[in-house]
């Protein structure tokens, strides 16, 4: 007997026939006399159509307590409707919203940070035989107020209780069959990975691959979870996230993108000392993070500084150096949401010089230009125009991986 969490993702939830099919591959589990927790996510695009419905009460955006109270509503749903379809097919089940599978979080509302799942609760529950429905993406914070994890987050529930309860499998359900060396649903051929590790998962989901959420990853990696990505809708193996494998002599794992950023530009600023520290201090103070950041060499005693940061920052991050034009002194700030970020993902990327060469090759055949480059050990990223991400996704495949 085996203790297994399981997380199914919206789509696997989207309508009745798929919470039926949810519910089978639940109760087949729990014939086999293991205890069954599993972490549901909101059906279909229901978190999108709330945020909309949001939108048109306050177009300016609610305040982040009340959105969370409103999105938790979408897991409330998919949860007692999984709950109710175990029931019809004649098993003992019991759903739990966030709060009552005890978890607890920070109070950064719409991004809080799981700090303890209290298992008591869940634990009761499995004593009393009962398979274990949970709403993901949810906790209190400590004043009471139901906080979510931001967006993707149910990932981390599934993981945070699968770290609790010491679970012998996690394994996270969604509408593809695994891990690719790229999304599959924009490459025909990129290839399903049997295994990955921990840090390249982490790079991957952190640079777009949506596949995993990233901060589940790192949970994943603190906790030594080890996680299997499969699909709900094909009873097939699916990919191992785990610590070590030992695979493919593959250097490249993956390419992605991320189309949620943006670029800001501030020009004329004075070429001297504490300049870059005053601007990005302001902005770290905001908890606004800033990713790629490119400073042109002086000329005539000013210089330009470009970085990128998360497209739901951007407004923010421009006000805020607005607010700074007296202490910064610069002629102007431009923004621009219409770029993306593609990137590749493998260990040991810098003792192979030729690796980012390849890449940007790729880029030139398509007559694609670059607009900044940043690289690690285990990454290359580059900034492209928005409309060329794609293409750029696919060329870059093409080349390294084939
Ligand atoms: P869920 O609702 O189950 O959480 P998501 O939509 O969050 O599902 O994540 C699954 C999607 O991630 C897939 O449909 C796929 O298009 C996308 N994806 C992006 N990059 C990758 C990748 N490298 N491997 C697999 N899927 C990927
Ligand atoms: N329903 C939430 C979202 O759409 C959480 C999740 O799907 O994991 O982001
Ligand atoms: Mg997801």
């Amino acid at each position: 007997m085996a203790l297994i969490v399981k997380k199914f993702g919206g789509s696997s939830v989207a309508n009745a026939e798929r919470v039926f099919n949810v519910a089978n591959i639940i109760i087949d589990d729990y014939k086999k006399g293991n205890d069954v927790v599993t972490v549901v996510s909101a059906q279909g695009d229901t978190t999108d159509d709330l945020i909309e419905k949001a939108l048109e009460i306050n177009p300016n955006g609610p305040s982040k307590r009340e959105m969370d109270m409103l999105l938790s509503a979408g897991e409330q749903i998919s949860c007692s409707l999984l709950a109710m379809a175990i029931e019809s097919l004649g098993y003992p089940v019991v759903s739990l919203l966030g709060w009552q599978a005890g978890f607890q979080t920070n109070s950064t509302y719409s991004m809080a940070r799981i700090k303890k799942v209290d298992p008591e609760r869940i634990n009761m529950e499995l004593s009393k035989k009962n398979i274990v429905i949970v709403a993901g993406f949810q906790g209190l914070n400590k004043y009471d107020d139901i906080t979510t994890l931001g967006r993707g987050g149910s990932d981390t529930s599934a993981v945070a209780i699968a770290a609790t309860l010491k679970a012998d499998r996690c394994q996270i359900y969604t509408d593809v069959d695994g891990v690719y060396t790229a999304d599959p649903r924009l490459v025909s051929n990129a290839k399903k990975l049997k295994a990955i590790t921990y840090n390249e998962m982490l790079e991957l989901a952190s640079l777009g691959a949506q596949v995993l959420n990233n901060r589940s990853v790192e949970m994943a990696k603190k906790y030594n979870v080890e996680l299997e990505v499969l699909s709900s809708l094909e009873r097939k193996e699916g990919t191992i996230v785990k610590e070590v494998t030992s695979m493919e002599k593959m250097l490249i794992r993956g390419v992605t993108k991320d189309d949620k950023v943006a670029r800001i530009s501030v020009i004329g600023l004075s070429d001297t000392p504490g300049v870059a520290f005053k601007l990005f201090n302001q902005l770290a103070s905001k908890k606004i993070n800033v990713d790629i950041i490119l400073q042109s060499v002086g000329r005539n005693g000013t210089k330009d500084i470009t970085f990128t940061v998360a497209m739901d920052n951007c407004t923010e991050a421009v006000a805020t150096i607005e607010e700074m034009k007296t202490i910064l002194n610069y002629s102007d700030i431009k923004s621009d949401l219409n770029v993306s970020k593609v990137s590749i993902v493998g260990a040991g990327m810098e003792s192979h010089p030729g690796i980012a060469s390849k890449m940007f090759e790729a880029l030139f055949d398509k007559n694609i230009n670059i607009q900044m480059i940043a690289t690690s050990e285990t990454k290359i990223s580059v900034l492209i125009d928005a409309e060329d991400s794609e293409r750029a996704v696919k060329a870059i495949h093409e080349k390294l991986i084939g």
